[in-house]
């Protein structure tokens, strides 16, 4: 039971942002639903979220699997309802000089990243209409503004989205429903953790708050565009990158 509160999903929960974004919004009053890859990733969600009093549950889903996302949504609304704030959060990395990509990390980092979004959206899109009321929070990265060699891959995906959200937004405006993206810079969580330290180094030399980011610093920013105060914000992406790129 939600006990008539806004369902809220958040893709890829298991750990850093996805983690931080499904407390806050869970702290702000909604009803979440946390995605991982694994059913004891799910546990672990829906072991959190009481341990925070929050109301919510982890569940299993892939997100660059057609059926897993149906599935997911299918057993969302059965469970608590259909979502009215969604964050696309689920990425993943596979670095490499263009020159030396495979195919398959080409294609991985785009089906997770950037199909993604397409499904999950879609799947979603129904019952904020029906609603006439709904958040999409689309998490991007700095690198679609600035590039980043070895990450071609990647950046692509994370500037598809931008565009995605901006269009998006003009399709789904008059319905009541916000599009918005969330560019984070560097931030401290499993993604940067194995980031050679020299690399580390010079990432923060260009970061003028002298420090990475926090999980929680992304998942505060993500809150406010679902809130009321975030209202009259639509196809807007924000960045939130200690001044590594200023837009
Ligand atoms: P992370 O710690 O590596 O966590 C990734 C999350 O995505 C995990 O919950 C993981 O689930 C989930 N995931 C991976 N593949 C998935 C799939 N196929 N289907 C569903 N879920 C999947 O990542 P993070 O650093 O918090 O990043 C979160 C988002 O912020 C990503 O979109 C990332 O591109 C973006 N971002 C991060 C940074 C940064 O510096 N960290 C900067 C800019 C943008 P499991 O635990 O089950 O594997």
């Amino acid at each position: 039971m939600t006990h008539g509160k806004s369902i809220a999903l958040i893709t890829g929960a298991s750990r850093g942002i996805g983690k931080a974004t499904a407390l806050a919004l869970g702290r702000n009053g909604l009803f979440v639903v946390g995605t991982a890859t694994t059913e004891a990733g799910a546990a672990a969600i829906t072991t959190f979220l009481r341990e925070a009093s929050v109301s919510g549950q982890g569940m299993v889903a892939d997100v660059s699997d057609d059926h897993s996302v149906t599935a997911l949504i299918e057993d969302i609304v059965t469970l608590a309802g259909p979502p009215v704030v969604v964050v696309n959060n689920a990425g993943v990395t596979r670095d490499n000089l263009l020159l030396r990509m495979k195919a398959e990390e080409w294609e991985t980092v785009i089906n997770t990243n950037l199909n993604s979004i397409y499904r999950v959206c879609k799947a979603c899109l129904k019952g904020m209409t029906k609603a006439r009321f709904g958040r999409i929070i689309n998490i991007s990265s700095v690198v679609a503004s600035s590039g980043n060699a070895g990450q071609t891959n990647y950046a692509a995906t994370k500037a598809g989205i931008e565009g995605f959200t901006r269009s998006l937004a003009k399709e789904a405006g008059s319905r009541g429903i916000t599009v918005n993206a969330v560019s984070p810079g560097f931030i401290e969580t499993d993604m940067t953790h194995d980031l050679p330290e020299e690399h580390k180094l010079a990432l923060l030399a260009q970061v003028p708050l002298g420090r990475l980011g926090q999980p929680e610093e992304i998942a505060a920013v993500v809150a406010f565009l679902a809130s009321e105060e975030g209202s009259y914000i639509t196809g807007e992406t924000l960045h939130v990158n200690g001044g590594m790129h200023m837009a």
